[in-house]
C-alpha cells in the first residue's frame, strides 16, 4: 500500500516497524461542543484506513485522545456554571453518538489528558534534562532552537517562523524565544490544576499527544494523523517533544486529511456556514455525510453544501437498491436448484475486488473505490433475475458486503415503512394535534423521522418526504 507521507513529500510503499501490526495515533476533538463537520472527517478518513489495514490482515493498534483540559472547555464551563470535568464529560457522550451515526468504529483507546498527567509530566522532566525545556517561575517551555530538525514536517526554516513570530504584537518575554511553546502552564486561580515539580498548573495543548502517543503505543509509531491544520504547530511540536524525549524517529509516516469548505466558502462561524454533525444528523441520516465525505479522496478539498448532500443520499441508495435486490430474489428464490454452482459471471466479479483494492492501496483512494462499487452494482443489477442460482446470488452479496463494510456503507439494516403505513401514522398525529395531545404528536413525528420520514406541515395539510 502507497500512503502520502507529509514529512517526505511524496507517496510512499507503507512498510510497518512490526509485520502485519500497525500502531496508529490520532489527534482527537476537544471536548467543549459537538463536533462540526470539518472535525468530522478525519474521524472518518482514519476510520477507513484502519478498517482497511484490518481487511488486508493487518492487526491495527488504533489511538485516538480526548483533549479534556483545555482554556475553550474552561471558557465554557465559567459560562454555563458547570464544571470544566462536566463540560468534558458531556462532550465525551455525544462525541460518541455522533461518531457511532457516522460509523465511526471506537478506537482501540480514547485516552483523556486529565487521566494522563503522569505521563506527561514524566515526559516534561525528561525534556528539561535533555537541555530542551526550561522552567520560568512554574511556566514550563520547550526551547525550540535547541532542537535541529525543528520545521522538517511543515518545511519552514526556523528562520523564517521566528521572524513571523517577532513580529506579532504579543511578546511573551518570559520564554527566551517567541518560537518557544508551552509544556505547562501554571496554575490561574479557579481553573483545573495538577501538583508537579514546578509547581501547580495544567499542561500546554501539544505535550499531550506526545505523551499519550508513548504511553499507549511505544517511542516509535507507524502512523500519525489529523487535519491539514494540525500541521504546525501542533504536529511540528509533537515531533520536538517526541524525538527531544527518545532521540528515536516519532512516527514513520504523517498523514493528513485536507479541508472542507462550505458552499465554496472557508467555514466560519461568523459566516453562519458552520454545522455540527449533531445538526445535520436532524435533516439526513449520518452514513450520507459518511458517504459524502468518502466520495473525495481524503487529501483534496472538498466543498460541502446541502444540494451536495443531498445528491450523495440519492448515490448512496442506488448502493442500497442492490443490496435490496439481492435480498429480495435470495428469499423468494425459485431457482431450487441449490446444488447449482456460481454462475460464471459471478466468479468474474472478483475483478472488482481487485480494483478495489488496488485504488484503495494508491493512497486511500475512497473515491476511486467508490467508483468501483458502483460497477459492481452496475453488473449485479443486470445480470440478476430470478433464475439465478441460490449460491451466485449468496457470493454476490458476500462481495458487495465484504467491500461496502471497508468503507463503512450500506450498513444499515433498514426497515422501509410502506406510504400506506406513513399515511395511516400521519393520521394519527392529526388526531392527537386535534385532541391536544403534543406529546403524542410528536411521539409519532419522532418515530417516523427515526425512519427517514420527515414531516413539513403546510397550508395544504401535511407533506412528507422520505431523507433516507
Ligand atoms: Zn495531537
Amino acid at each position: 500500500m502507497r500512503l502520502y507521507n507529509t514529512l517526505k513529500q511524496r507517496k510512499e510503499e507503507f512498510i510497518p516497524i512490526n509485520e502485519k501490526h500497525v500502531k496508529m495515533y490520532v489527534c482527537g476533538p476537544t471536548v467543549y461542543n459537538f463536533f462540526h463537520i470539518g472535525n468530522a472527517r478525519p474521524f472518518i478518513v482514519f476510520d477507513v484506513l484502519r478498517r482497511y489495514f484490518e481487511y488486508i490482515g493487518y492487526k491495527v493498534e488504533y489511538i485516538q485522545n480526548f483533549t479534556d483540559v483545555d482554556d475553550k472547555i474552561i471558557n465554557k464551563a465559567f459560562e454555563e456554571g458547570i464544571s470544566p470535568t462536566e463540560v468534558s464529560e458531556k462532550y465525551i457522550k455525544e462525541y460518541f453518538v455522533d461518531a457511532d451515526g457516522l460509523g465511526v468504529n471506537r478506537a482501540t483507546a480514547h485516552p483523556k489528558v486529565s487521566e494522563n498527567i503522569d505521563a506527561i509530566i514524566n515526559m516534561i522532566e525528561k525534556l528539561i534534562e535533555n537541555g530542551l525545556a526550561y522552567d520560568v517561575d512554574g511556566n514550563v517551555y520547550y526551547r525550540v532552537a535547541k532542537f535541529k530538525s525543528y520545521g522538517k514536517l511543515s518545511k519552514q526554516a526556523t528562520k523564517d517562523l521566528e521572524n513571523g513570530a517577532s513580529g506579532r504584537i504579543l511578546i511573551n518575554t518570559e520564554k527566551e524565544d517567541p518560537l518557544d511553546f508551552a509544556l505547562w502552564k501554571k496554575e490561574k486561580s479557579g481553573e483545573l490544576s495538577w501538583d508537579s515539580p514546578w509547581g501547580k498548573g495544567r499542561p500546554g495543548w501539544h505535550i499531550e499527544c506526545s505523551a499519550m502517543s508513548r504511553k499507549f503505543l511505544g517511542d516509535t509509531i507507524d502512523i500519525h494523523g489529523g487535519g491539514q491544520d494540525l500541521i504546525f504547530p501542533h504536529h511540528e511540536n509533537e515531533i520536538a517533544q517526541s524525538e527531544g524525549t527518545t532521540n528515536k524517529p516519532f512516527a514513520n509516516y504523517w498523514i493528513h486529511n485536507g479541508y472542507i469548505n462550505i458552499n465554496n466558502e472557508k467555514m466560519s462561524k461568523s459566516k453562519g456556514n458552520f454545522f455540527t454533525i449533531r445538526d445535520i444528523s436532524q435533516e439526513i441520516d449520518l452514513e450520507v455525510v459518511r458517504f459524502f465525505i468518502l466520495s473525495a479522496q481524503y487529501r483534496n478539498p472538498i466543498n460541502f453544501s446541502k444540494d451536495l448532500l443531498k445528491q450523495a443520499n440519492t448515490a448512496l441508495s442506488r448502493l442500497y437498491n442492490t443490496r435490496d435486490n439481492l435480498l429480495f430474489l435470495l428469499e423468494n428464490n425459485r431457482n431450487v436448484d441449490n446444488e447449482g454452482k456460481i454462475e460464471d459471471w459471478v466468479i468474474s466479479l472478483s475483478k472488482y475486488k481487485k480494483s478495489f483494492k488496488e485504488s484503495m492501496d494508491d493512497d486511500l483512494n475512497t473515491a476511486e473505490a467508490l467508483a468501483v462499487l458502483f460497477e459492481l452494482s452496475k453488473e449485479i443489477n443486470s445480470s440478476i433475475d430470478e433464475s439465478t442460482n441460490r449460491k451466485s446470488l449468496e457470493e454476490c452479496i458476500s462481495i458487495f458486503n465484504e467491500l461496502t463494510n471497508v468503507l463503512g456503507v450500506v450498513s444499515k439494516n433498514k426497515e422501509k415503512l410502506l406510504d400506506v403505513e406513513i399515511e395511516e401514522m400521519i393520521e394519527r398525529r392529526q388526531i392527537a394535534r386535534i385532541n391536544k395531545d403534543f406529546a403524542m404528536s410528536d411521539l409519532i413525528r419522532d418515530e417516523l423521522k427515526e425512519k427517514g420520514i420527515i414531516l413539513e406541515d403546510t397550508r395544504d395539510g401535511v407533506k412528507w418526504k422520505r431523507v433516507q
